[in-house]
């Protein structure tokens, strides 16, 4: 049996007549930047997450980087973020001008560990932004006290982390600010490049409004210079199709999670992936940990399984970040874990019986 690590296919022949159909009216309506269909999209989204303002951007690397150069971050400042994460998370720190001071990870959850942050916050901290990683809260309460008390803007990276909850709040809604990917395989994926912002803060958000559009919020009125980061009409109307399905696909999400877990619990080789109590995971990815993830994965691979890791190297350790000097014994959990962690298929069209066929592989392995 071949399973692919995700299947967009499947996902699209399931809405197929609506994708198709809205991809059309786009087209007769030419209607490819800007436009209704993206202002219905920011309004749809914004209403789901209960805030004032969503500004949709061309992707979630960009609206990190259009957040922070609005709240004024630049040269000589330092921002908090965590060291197992995609890299969008602090290049774009470091293309405001700002440093990115990067914490370990706590043990259980793969998030930032909030214990380790306020030893390394200085005079020159603005920010933190912690990241949902793989559809699991931080411990966003806490961090969210830790801005309060000293002052720093909160900015939730929630690129994997789409309608994820802690403590009965949608995740997102915490911080000054939010930013979401809709890279085609995250929980709610375009069919392209996608991002958008949300926050309760007007002033930013015209900010981030005016930035992303070469710094106008009236055409041919430049207040600032800008930049060009647009979402366009074809992936607004495939974002509004498939927003309606979201609850069910991260349930679906959760339950073949939750079946894996159930297989793979007493397979004492390997770690399953921990679960908030007072959260709700939305697996963006499903991992697992293993001594022998080398090892594990080629004989996956052999066997028709298609696995990922995320990620191979803590951003700290990557040569982009070299300048400043990071040794894994200054984040010893994200150091072990890179060679540890493990994602294996996951997708709300994965069948009950692939997630035993890959179950059984494992076991296999281990036993022989
Ligand atoms: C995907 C991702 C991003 C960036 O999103 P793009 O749309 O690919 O630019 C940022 N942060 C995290 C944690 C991500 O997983």
């Amino acid at each position: 049996m071949n399973i692919p690590f995700v299947n967009l296919y499947a996902q699209y022949l399931s809405i197929k007549p609506e994708i198709d159909r809205v991809i059309d009216s786009v087209i007769k309506d030419t209607a490819f930047i800007g436009g209704k269909y993206v202002k219905e999209f920011e309004q749809n989204f914004a209403k789901a997450y209960n805030v004032k303002h969503c500004i949709s951007c061309a992707n979630g690397t960009d609206a990190i980087y259009i957040v922070l150069k609005m709240l004024g971050i630049g040269q000589g400042d330092e921002v908090i973020t965590v060291a197992n994460s995609w890299i969008s998370t602090s290049e774009t720190i470091g293309q405001t001008g700002a440093t990115p001071v990067f914490i370990d990870i706590e043990p259980e959850f793969f998030t930032i560990d909030v214990s380790k942050i306020e030893e390394r916050i200085t005079a020159k901290t603005k920010a933190i932004i912690p990241v949902h990683l793989y559809g699991q809260s931080a411990d966003i309460k806490k961090i969210k006290d830790i801005c309060q008390k000293h002052n720093l803007y909160l900015i939730e990276d929630c690129a994997q982390a789409h309608f994820a909850e802690f403590e009965n709040q949608f995740v997102g809604t915490f911080g000054d600010a939010a930013i979401f990917s809709f890279y085609p395989g995250k929980n709610l994926g375009a069919y392209g490049d996608a991002g958008c912002i949300i926050t309760n803060n007007e002033d930013l958000a015209d900010k981030c409004r005016m930035y992303a559009n070469h710094g106008a919020l009236k055409k041919h009125f430049h207040q600032i210079e800008g930049i060009n980061s647009r979402l366009d009409g074809l992936q607004a109307a495939i974002l509004n199709t498939k927003l309606p399905f979201i609850h069910e696909w991260n349930k679906k999400r959760l339950e073949n999670a939750l079946y894996y877990n159930e297989l793979l619990k007493n397979i004492k080789n390997i770690e399953i992936p921990p679960i908030r109590t007072n959260a709700k995971h939305i697996f963006h990815v499903y991992c697992i940990r293993t001594d022998r993830r080398d090892d594990l994965q080629k004989f996956l691979n052999e066997n028709g399984i298609q696995t990922a890791i995320h990620y191979p190297t803590a951003i700290p350790l990557q040569p982009a970040y070299k300048h400043l000097n990071y040794k894994p014994e200054n984040i010893p959990v994200a150091a072990e874990y890179q060679n540890e962690i493990l994602s294996l298929p996951m997708f709300p069209e994965l069948k009950k019986e692939e997630i035993k066929f890959i179950a059984d592989l494992i076991m296999k392995f281990f036993n022989e």
